[in-house]
């Protein structure tokens, strides 16, 4: 096995320098983009309210975002306090009082 791989690490059992350092760096990357890829849900809750005031529906949300009536519904009712930055990304994206179809 090639040193200074995670591979070597996990598989290999190696514990040297470069394999350690390999392992790290790896653990650490995985973390960050862990913790990025979802987003604090108070913005996204605060949005829902406020397309709701305008005039839209749980209902009609959860058909133009493309996600589940309940999913839309738990992050209005204030009940996920994270979500992911697509999901976020695709509420954020539709516009108080735009007509729904
Ligand atoms: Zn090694």
């Amino acid at each position: 096995m090639q040193h200074g791989t995670r591979a070597n690490y996990l598989a290999g059992k190696c514990r040297c320098e470069p394999c350690t350092l390999a392992n790290r760096t790896y653990a650490r990357d995985y973390f960050r983009e862990g913790k990025a890829r979802s987003t604090p849900s108070w913005p996204i809750y605060q949005h829902l309210l406020a397309l709701l005031d305008s005039g839209w529906t749980l209902q009609e949300i959860a058909d133009r975002s493309g996600y589940t009536y309940a999913t839309v519904h738990a992050i209005a009712g204030g009940r996920r306090r994270r979500v992911r930055n697509t999901t976020a990304t695709d509420l954020l994206s539709l516009r108080a009082r735009e007509v729904a179809a």
